[in-house]
């Protein structure tokens, strides 16, 4: 995901040696994700470790994405990274940092935010978000998804059209929950940045906030209406977004859609993954 690591990742998908070996559809199956809490490094990541193992972060996102055909195992884990924040997805493993994760716990609000985004959704939206964005780089390599435009936003669509699928309720809850990791940079409205900072494979941050709303806006503009009538998404952009999230569809049906076990696809979108609404998010 963030940023070195993964500018030399993107040289190395282009050329995946497990893509090139297998055509997509030999042996293709479904429920073919391993995970694995590697014992975190240093004693620090212990209390976000045993917390990612208690409530089986791992073994939903194994559920969830079991109803994609993948030619070979892919394994999702979580790892110590000598300090640095990331995730990324590489030879056949989706890999997310302790680090990255305790990120994500403290970008937790203290309280349900004006917005109406309550703690346990903000954790939630914002770790399935980043881990759906690395599967979305797996699932493109495993299943030599053809990808026009930049393969970072191309990974964010993929995401953003996954939490999209779950329901209404579930959908605005990741959607809220995801957007809010990006609250340090919307907090100011004029950006300084030096030019390079727009060189980068990822799309900006307030880039990739925009996109998120607008594909969520475009999906259905009744449940999201009020990220218009709120100043969060510019009117402006907001009228092609019902085209932009059909160009998503579109690609995602077409080219996804038959790599999936529609049995398991449509159990699993009709599960309810998210705490029951106004719960209180276990104490840490
Ligand atoms: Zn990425």
């Amino acid at each position: 995901m963030r940023l070195t690591r993964a500018l030399a990742l993107a040289a190395m998908l282009v050329t995946s040696p497990i893509a090139a070996a297998l055509p997509a559809t030999a042996d293709a199956q479904p429920n073919r994700i391993r995970i694995e809490y590697v014992a975190p490094k240093s004693p620090e990541h212990q209390a976000i470790f045993e917390m990612a193992k208690e409530r089986r972060v791992l073994e939903k996102l194994q559920e969830m994405y079991g109803a994609f055909k993948l030619p070979v195992d892919l394994v999702l884990r979580t790892v110590s990274c000598d300090g640095v924040s990331n995730a990324w997805y590489a030879q056949g493993r989706v890999s997310v940092c302790y680090e990255y994760l305790e990120d994500v716990k403290n970008m937790m609000p203290s309280e349900t935010t004006a917005h109406g985004i309550t703690p346990a959704d903000a954790v939630a939206g914002q770790f399935f978000y980043v881990m759906s964005h690395e599967m979305g780089h797996a699932i493109f390599d495993l299943l030599s998804i053809p990808v026009f435009g930049r393969g970072e936003d191309a990974a964010d669509q993929f995401a953003t059209y996954i939490m999209l699928q779950f329901g209404k309720d579930q959908a605005r809850r990741l959607i809220l929950g995801a957007a809010h990791s990006y609250k340090n940079f919307i907090d100011r409205p004029k950006v300084t940045a030096p030019l390079k900072a727009f060189s980068d494979t990822h799309s900006p941050p307030p880039v990739r906030f925009f996109n998120l709303l607008c594909l969520a806006y475009g999906a259905d503009r009744n449940v999201f209406g009020d990220l218009v009538t709120e100043g969060f998404l510019p009117e402006q952009r907001a009228s092609a977004c019902r085209r932009e999230y059909r160009e998503v569809a579109y690609a995602f049906k077409t080219l996804i859609g038959p790599h999936l076990d529609k049995q398991i696809a449509q159990r699993v979108l009709q599960t309810n993954w998210l705490p029951d609404e106004g719960a209180r998010p276990a104490q840490q």
